[in-house]
């Protein structure tokens, strides 16, 4: 381990929002007092008992939780080697992890009297969460989603104007995920009163990598306690799929102290790390920079311009990485690997087959690597991957990469 002088992983950041030499809090002159404000309310929510009391009350009554960890009995069977758990994510209201740290931030902006809530989406997966909870709290709701997206997304966009949400198409750049969360950023500057930024991954300027990453860490404190009661131990391996990284950080986070538990996050390898940047591996392929307000590792040319990345998981197509796995990873308490397009479909197929489980395209990639490691592992060994999506949304995408046309499915 590079860094002997820690005692404790889970003491990051330090009060710049600084995980080593990463994240920190690159806004304007102008954002800065908004981002003070913020930061100021969530120290104030994260000791106050009235707030974690509706936060679980939610969970449990709106979300779903606990979500269940199950043992993929059939699955491990097949791989013939360590012993194979998914924490059920999928299982939550609206499909995925999302709606844990949405709902965080909702509760947040309501206690500090915001009555209008912007957010930025790639896929959508986001975007339908926030329209969710604004919608359960009478809340005015506007998405960014780049107009590329819109096209790309349409089930998604129309989810969103459903739950009463605006949707604005963003054109400046590629029109991608990148742009929509610019234009949120200069929204927010200019609409500054009564409105809150509510970001959807452990991305962003100081205090949102935290901020995010605590509320989606009840995913692996409900690891901890299921486990025990399973297997009365922790897992070996903790498993999950990085676009920037909040699902994965909401299993690793609570496990970062107990030295025993290996950590592995996957990213979206695309076509293959090494073809044309074809991928969306940041760490693996990419390199540091700063981005949306932190240093992190980017996907970048060599003249530090921002490329866009591929995956066929929109989810997974951030060009950046949330700081803190930037920091575990030059530390080497988390490894880093990728998995490509194809090997995340064969893992969504035989998830179908074996389990009767569909998965999202993103954790599909997480399963890809469990498929890969586990045969070469003794079967006491336990590893644990987070399902954190459901794969209803992409069943269109995975009918085309496997050569259905439309309508033939039968
Ligand atoms: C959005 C999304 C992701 C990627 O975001 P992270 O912040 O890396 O978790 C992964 N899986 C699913 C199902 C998603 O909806």
């Amino acid at each position: 381990m590079a860094n002997e002088l820690f005692n404790s992983f889970m003491t990051g950041p330090d009060e710049n929002g600084r995980f080593g030499d990463f994240g920190g809090r690159f806004v304007s002159e102008t954002l800065m007092p908004l981002i003070l404000e913020l930061q100021e309310e969530y120290e104030k929510a994260k000791t106050d008992d009235s707030f974690w009391a509706e936060m679980n009350h939610l969970w449990t009554h709106y979300v779903g939780r606990p979500s269940p960890l199950y043992f993929a009995e059939r699955l491990t069977d097949h791989l013939g080697g360590a012993k194979v758990y998914m924490k059920r994510d999928e299982l939550n209201h609206t499909g995925a992890h999302k709606i844990n740290n949405v709902l965080g931030q909702i509760i947040l902006a309501r206690r500090m009297g915001k009555k209008r809530i912007i957010a930025e989406t790639g896929a959508g997966q986001h975007g339908v969460a926030t329209a969710t909870v604004c919608a359960k709290f009478g809340l005015q709701c506007v998405v960014y989603m780049g107009a590329h997206d819109v096209e790309r997304q349409a089930p998604n966009v129309f989810r969103m104007r459903l739950l009463g949400a605006e949707v604005i198409p963003v054109t400046s750049g590629r029109g991608t995920l990148k742009d929509a969360m610019n234009d949120a950023l200069r929204d927010w500057v200019t609409n500054v009163r009564d409105t809150f930024y509510c970001i959807g991954t452990v991305a962003g300027p100081h205090p949102y990598p935290a901020m995010v990453r605590d509320f989606q860490s009840i995913i692996g404190k409900e690891v901890r306690t299921q486990m025990m009661d399973a297997e009365g131990r922790f897992p070996d391996t903790l498993i999950a799929a990085i676009g920037g990284g909040s699902n994965a950080m909401g299993l690793f986070f609570p496990f970062l102290d107990d030295k025993e538990v290996d950590i592995i996050g996957v990213e979206a390898g695309g076509k293959g790390v090494n073809a044309k940047m074809e991928h969306c591996a940041s760490l693996t392929g990419g390199r540091p920079g700063v981005l949306h307000g932190n240093r992190t590792y980017l996907l970048q040319d060599d003249d530090g311009q921002i490329l866009e990345g591929f995956s066929i998981s929109a989810g997974l197509d951030y060009p950046g990485i949330g700081p803190e796995h930037a920091w575990l990873h030059e530390i080497g308490r988390a490894k880093y690997v990728s998995i490509t397009d194809v090997e995340a479909l064969e893992a969504f197929q035989l998830s179908c087959e074996l389990e009767g489980i569909i998965p999202a395209l993103e954790p599909s990639h997480a399963l890809a690597h469990v498929m890969k490691m586990a045969p070469e592992l003794p079967k006491d060994h336990i590893i644990c991957m987070n399902m954190c999506g459901r794969g209803d949304k992409d069943i269109f995408t995975v009918a085309k990469a496997l050569g259905f046309e439309m309508g033939e499915f039968a």
